[in-house]
């Protein structure tokens, strides 16, 4: 997915990375960043679009609401803000005139600027977003945001950083030079800009007939019902503000989303990730793409810190892991590099006695890129052993292809196994919290 939303263009406040072919050939595991923007900064300066409870009360008590009240003013913003979607103050009925307009002369409801927006024909959707700038050199980072409609779910795929400080070597948001992380409220902010352009509020509709086209989920859900943080960045590397970015977006008082629809993608910070399952108690992905440690220090260069032994030890500790909430194996597909039957039965047999999900995802190629996608014979052999074996093993099914660099000329076949990942479901094999396939939570 980081392939597709790698648009991020020069974020002149954000520390330049120098990071060459030759720099990553001698094994460079990582750049350093400048890695936060201003601490807390709401999109737009000063918009509370975004804010934790304790930023919400910071920022109503410097405009001089006095103690007692900020509880009770907390929760009527909070509802306005994350439940109806507000979007100026005066929609605000149950908070006094005075105070709205102390609150319009201080703050805004500003969202992020959408840059642009396409629309697949099979109703994916893809912004590119404009942060607001954090300094005067800054005209404000760029993200993507990818928002993927299927039946009976909506799953939004986000950002955590603008750019990733790691390496991966088939990744093209690891070659970007410019890397800072998003603040809380900014990744918050893009489940309010998808909202906002779905019509994904109480009293909103949704633009150009989409849901009569059947181009958003007809189960009578949300329309945002998963979030993916598969986006650019590595987010346990921001991992502070993705947990309070989760705790926003699952506070049942405003976005409700489940948090057992929530996954997290990490390429394996270790250290991090049960504090990640103890504070945030998302569902977990793995970027593991190899079964060989030399094979993966080259793919996923975090594996010379943290090796394929200790990072399937964190995740058989990962908190709440159990059948009911497995943990999903990311796999992409490298012809003749990590697709042989042999690294299937490897990866049957590493992952044995841990709760997962196997996702193959077709690599995606960009320009520059050494790596080409697995013959599609060969996924479906690969995929057929993982089957066996018992694990599901849908391939991420390549969504809004007309609008996004997707790999190859995948449809039918990918179609025939979209049946399989639907029989698997059936049979209980659940696919939650991973786009793309056809079932599960
Ligand atoms: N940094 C986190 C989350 C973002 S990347 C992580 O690495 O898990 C989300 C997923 O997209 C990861 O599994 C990543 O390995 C995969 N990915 C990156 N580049 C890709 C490409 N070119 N083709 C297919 N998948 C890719
Ligand atoms: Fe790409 Fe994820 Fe690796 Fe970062 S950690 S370079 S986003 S695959």
């Amino acid at each position: 997915m980081a392939t597709v939303l790698d648009i991020a263009k020069r974020n002149p406040n954000a520390a330049t990375v120098a990071v060459s072919d030759a720099a990553r050939a001698a094994g460079f595991i990582e750049k350093t960043a400048e890695l936060n923007a201003v601490a807390g900064a709401a999109p737009g300066g000063a918009s509370l679009v975004g804010l934790t409870r304790d930023q919400l009360k910071e920022s109503l008590a410097a405009i001089g609401v006095p103690e007692r009240e900020l509880k009770m003013r907390v929760a009527q913003l909070w509802h306005w803000i994350y439940f109806r979607g507000a979007k100026d103050f005066v929609e605000m009925t149950n908070v006094g005139k005075e105070l709205r307009g102390k609150l319009a002369a201080a703050y805004t409801l500003a969202r992020p600027q959408v840059v642009s927006e396409q629309v697949s024909k099979d109703g994916t959707r893809k912004w590119l977003i404009r942060m607001p700038s954090t300094g005067p050199l800054d005209k404000g980072a760029e993200i993507e945001c990818v928002y993927i409609p299927e039946v009976d779910r909506g799953t939004l795929c986000v950002s955590s950083q603008v750019g990733c400080t790691l390496t991966c070597s088939f990744c093209h948001t690891g070659t970007q030079r410019l890397v800072r992380n998003l603040t809380s409220a900014e990744i918050v902010a893009q489940l309010i800009v998808a909202r906002d352009a779905i019509g994904d509020w109480p009293d909103a509709t949704p633009p150009d007939g989409a849901r009569e086209k059947g181009l958003l989920p007809t189960d009578g859900g949300r329309f945002v019902s998963n979030i993916v943080f598969m986006g650019m960045g590595e987010p346990l590397y921001n991992i502070g503000d993705v947990i309070a970015a989760i705790d926003v977006m699952s506070d049942g008082e405003g976005l409700t989303l489940s948090r057992r629809r929530i996954t997290v993608s990490t390429s394996g910070v270790v250290p991090q990730m049960e504090r990640l399952g103890a504070e945030a108690n998302t569902m977990l992905a793995i970027s593991l793409h190899a079964v060989r440690d030399e094979l993966r220090d080259e793919l996923v260069p975090i594996n010379r810190k943290y090796d394929i032994k200790q990072l399937l030890d964190a995740c058989r500790a990962y908190p709440g892991l159990s059948n009911a909430r497995r943990i999903t194996f990311e796999y992409v597909m490298l012809k003749g590099v990590n697709d042989s039957d042999a690294d299937a039965r490897e990866l049957v047999r590493l992952l044995k006695g841990i709760p997962a999900k196997i996702n193959l995802i077709p690599f995606n190629p960009w320009p520059g890129s050494k790596y080409e996608c697995s013959d599609w014979e060969r996924i479906e052999r690969f995929s057929e052993i993982v089957y066996r074996a018992g694990y599901a093993s849908p391939v991420r099914t390549p969504r809004g292809r007309d609008i996004l660099a997707a790999c190859g000329q995948l449809k039918s076949e990918t179609e025939k196994l979209r049946a399989r990942a639907r029989m698997m479901a059936e049979q209980g094999i659940g696919a939650e919290g991973v786009y793309a396939v056809g079932n599960g939570e």
